[in-house]
């Protein structure tokens, strides 16, 4: 069983900060895929807001209106709201692995355009030229717009501005170049408040980008960590304590199903030998040598790890004592036939117990088991005894 919770997560911890620039690459990715969530999470009442208020506007001033020009604008809008509605209801259906930014944000930004511009340029075709009053509601509702796409798209500050730009700037620049001075004045007003709002979308969306990117930081240091108190340095296999948990929770699961639950106890044999003749650093090379051969021999529903020392042990679920002997004496011959230059004629002892055999607790298995290696090794070592 593999204590890791990421492959990405694995090669951190095996590659330190060799691999930095990855890690960088990776959170970046991730803060893209949280914006984009964000946006889609924060936008959806864009949709029906922006209709509503186009259509809240036409009843407004449906006798200063013209219209067929109001007529022809809520069908368009009609038209690009249904376009974005779809685009939602596709979203919520996509599987979370496919809501990707390469994926979605051409497409959000394209419909963003679409309804943004129909929106201004409506409210420019529907602002009568000779009516002050229509005027200045068209304003007010253009600004309302343009202030309410800063809550809505704040997770893309490109976005927020395009809304705000497309919605505004066709009204504001026509009333800029009227004749009043009045309207001249709503307009320069206009342009100087958005100023304000345009400098705040970039603290907001700063402010969110960060809060991702910290998140992400976090998650990744605390997945490291917790790797890190779960795994044995030199082996790469789990560690004690989390082979213990482990097992404990595999224990519990197989005696819930009733299906018969295996222990494997190994000890190196001579290992102190290996030391004195070798060397302490050559004895280390064969422990992770050994850890290769373990995590390269059992399943992924197996859990194993290094107890101390040269100490190893594995729990095989839903395995008969005959096939966990066979196992084990698999791997006594494979240990057998290792090399580790200078140090040649490994060997391991491997002693084999079953749950079926006594109804006991984990550490009751683990015990049993530990008395067949000693078994094991009293009967000359390099070989497996099974629990009687
Ligand atoms: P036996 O066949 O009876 O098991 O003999 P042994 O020498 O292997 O005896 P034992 O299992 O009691 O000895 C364990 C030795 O393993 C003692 C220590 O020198 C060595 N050892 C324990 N941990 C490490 C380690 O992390 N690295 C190295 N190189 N050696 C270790
Ligand atoms: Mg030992
Ligand atoms: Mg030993």
């Amino acid at each position: 069983m593999a204590p890791l919770s990421g492959a990405a997560d694995q090669a951190d911890f095996m590659n330190g900060l060799g691999r930095g620039r990855d890690q960088d690459c990776v959170i970046e990715e991730q803060v893209r895929t949280d914006r984009l969530h964000q946006l889609f999470r924060q936008s959806f009442a864009a949709i029906l807001g922006s209709y509503l208020a186009a259509v809240m506007l036409c009843w407004l001033c449906w006798d200063r209106f013209d219209h067929q020009v109001i007529l022809v604008w809520l069908v368009v809008l009609t038209g690009s709201s249904l376009l974005r509605v779809k685009m939602f209801v596709e979203w919520f259906r996509c599987p979370n692995a496919e809501r990707t930014p390469d994926r979605w944000e051409r497409r959000y930004w394209i419909t963003l355009v679409i309804s943004a511009g129909i929106w201004g340029l409506g409210a420019l075709a529907v602002m009568p030229t000779d009516d002050r009053l229509s005027q200045v509601l068209v304003m007010l509702f253009t600004v309302g717009m343009s202030v309410a796409a800063v809550s809505c798209y704040s997770a893309y500050r490109y976005m927020t501005l395009a809304s705000m730009g497309l919605v505004l700037l066709p009204c504001t620049l026509w009333l800029l170049f009227q004749p009043s001075p009045m309207q001249v004045g709503v307009a320069i007003a206009v342009l100087v408040f958005s100023t304000f709002v345009v400098s705040a979308t970039r603290k907001l969306s700063d402010a969110l980008e960060k809060a991702f990117r910290l998140t992400r930081q976090m998650e990744r240091a605390h997945n490291i960590s917790t790797r890190a108190a779960q795994t044995d340095e030199l082996t790469g296999l789990m560690n004690r304590r989390a082979f213990f948990e482990h097992a404990q929770v595999l224990y519990e699961q197989c005696r819930h199903n009733r299906q018969p639950l295996c222990a494997l106890m190994m000890d190196m044999d001579h290992f102190k030998q290996i030391n004195d003749t070798y060397g302490h650093q050559a004895g280390d090379q064969v422990l992770r040598q050994i850890g290769g051969v373990i995590s390269a021999s059992f399943r992924q529903a197996d859990v194993y790890g290094r107890l101390g020392g040269e100490e190893f042990a594995v729990l095989l679920p839903n395995t008969s004592l005959e096939t966990a002997r066979t196992i084990a004496e698999q791997l006594v011959k494979a240990i057998s036939g290792l090399v580790s230059e200078p140090v040649h004629g490994l060997s391991a002892s491997l002693g084999v117990a079953s749950t079926d055999a006594q109804d006991q607790d984990l550490h009751g298995l683990m015990n049993t088991a530990d008395k067949a290696l000693y078994r094991a090794k009293a009967q000359g070592r390099n070989q497996v005894a099974v629990a009687e």
